[in-house]
């Protein structure tokens, strides 16, 4: 996946929300590693870890954290970059503060890594 493009806005409640547009937003936050993959899989209906995903991403991004995605959007934008950021290079996240890292210190960043 390189990119997401939303047809709908992804929104609770939203009774307009479109499920293939959850689908592409659950596998692309699972890539950019918000989403783990609950025990019944990753489905097109929409679920609370998505709207928690979206938010700690929107938080991580400095985005006004209201677990909404509009077409086009601030939010989308923001994922379509991290997509292609990790298309290059996997991002790694730290096990201890979940921050980004180069992976040279096993599952640590440097920081967390020095605290231990
Ligand atoms: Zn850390």
């Amino acid at each position: 996946m390189k990119s997401i493009s939303l047809s709908n806005s992804i929104r609770r409640g939203s009774a307009s929300i479109d499920l293939n547009d959850v689908l592409d937003m659950k596998k692309a936050l699972n890539i950019v590693r918000y989403y783990d993959t609950p025990e019944y899989g990753i489905t097109e209906f929409p679920d609370e870890r998505m709207f928690s995903a979206i938010e700690k991403f929107q938080k991580d991004r400095k985005i006004k954290v209201d677990g909404i995605v509009n077409p086009k959007g601030e939010t989308e934008k923001a994922i379509n970059e991290e997509l292609k950021v990790s298309a290059r290079s996997p991002i790694v996240r730290c096990t201890v503060c979940g921050g980004p890292h180069g992976g040279s210190k096993g599952d640590l960043c440097p920081q967390c890594d020095s605290k231990m």
